[in-house]
């Protein structure tokens, strides 16, 4: 499997020595992710630090230097219950709300990431879950691309270019044929995930790509049956992390 790597949760008040010690595994490896960037974050449990006044140069300087940006919600707050067209989750930001709202929730959000010098290319839902409108919404904001979704390579839904997501790590590293991505979220990694994924990168570093070459993968037709196989997929991993979670593990709530 070749497996791109993106990293969740990017703000401003974001945890950034966490994030400073992944980047250098990354640039010490020569690999490219791409970043989610909260536009307008109001979510508490993102807010570990006061907002670094230099954020959006860092950022800017990451994106000059190959990484790829993605905006990654509005106020990344979970105000539906809705699952939406990719079940992982019961909670969303956008799914179940409707089309205008949508809508100016995504160009207000591209506009702010805009003004910090950076030039968004992608979609990542929080919580993994959006709807139709979310799509239509994209579209209509000149955003053809969304990560997220299951599959060995990237395909194309409803006019959407989706960019698919690992269900699990030893698929990463598999000698399978494809490609996935790796989710990160930085903030909540503990010094032992640091050094497991600094271990899994140097040791499999020939099953890891940057985004931009996971991007470079031509795009497949998506059947109605392939979609509704990834729906049943994504709805049999929400069951999964519900039943893990009623045992108390903890999940994150971007459902790690
Ligand atoms: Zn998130």
């Amino acid at each position: 499997m070749k497996t791109a790597i993106r990293m969740d949760d990017i703000t401003p008040d974001m945890n950034h020595a966490k994030f400073g010690r992944v980047k250098a595994i990354l640039e010490a490896a020569g690999i490219k992710p791409l970043i989610g960037v909260v536009p307008y974050s109001r979510d508490e449990t993102l807010r570990i630090e006061k907002p670094h006044e230099e954020f959006p140069k860092m950022i800017s300087e990451l994106e000059r230097a190959g990484w790829i940006v993605a905006l990654h919600g509005y106020h990344h707050l979970y105000t539906s219950r809705e699952k939406g067209i990719f079940p992982i989750n019961e909670f969303s930001e956008f799914a179940g709300v409707d089309y205008d709202k949508q809508y100016v929730m995504i160009n207000e959000g591209l506009s702010q990431l805009r003004e910090w010098g950076l030039n968004p290319i992608m979609f990542m839902a929080p919580g993994h879950t959006f709807d139709k409108n979310t799509l239509k919404a994209l579209k209509a904001n000149h955003i053809t691309k969304l990560t997220d979704g299951f599959g060995e390579k990237p395909y194309i839904r409803d006019g959407m270019t989706f960019y698919p997501i690992s269900k699990k790590r030893s698929e990463c590293i598999s000698d399978k044929e494809g490609f996935s991505t790796y989710v990160l979220h930085t903030n909540t990694m503990t010094d032992r995930d640091i050094e497991d994924f600094e271990c899994m990168i140097k040791e499999h570093r020939s099953n890891f790509i940057s985004y931009d070459e996971y991007m470079s993968v031509p795009a497949v037709q998506r059947s109605t049956f392939e979609n509704i196989k990834e729906y049943l997929m994504a709805y049999a991993k929400h069951l999964l992390v519900s039943k893990r979670a009623s045992k108390g593990t903890v999940i994150h709530q971007d459902g790690k």
